[in-house]
């Protein structure tokens, strides 16, 4: 792969824990694979925070800013399913 596309994570709706969803396939985004992308843009993606999706023929790069900041609190990316 030599360029990586960014897909963006959405906030799965009506779930107590919350979860982010691979802006690609959909995939539940564990929070094992979802890491601060501070000061290293290893990805050159200019977000925050991005998670790799785990799914089979999938691994899309994803950006969850905008999933984080429809949290109700930031303290619940915490609490995000892994
Ligand atoms: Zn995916």
């Amino acid at each position: 792969m030599t360029t990586r596309d960014l897909y963006i994570a959405t906030l799965a709706p009506g779930r107590a824990v919350p979860t982010l969803l691979c802006g690609h396939c959909n995939s539940i985004l564990s929070r094992t694979r979802m890491f601060r992308n501070d000061n290293q843009d290893r990805y050159d993606v200019g977000c925050q925070t991005i998670a790799l999706c785990s799914a089979d023929d999938c691994g899309a790069v994803n950006s969850c800013d905008a999933a984080i900041a429809a949290l109700d609190s930031p303290d619940e990316m915490k609490e995000i399913a892994s």
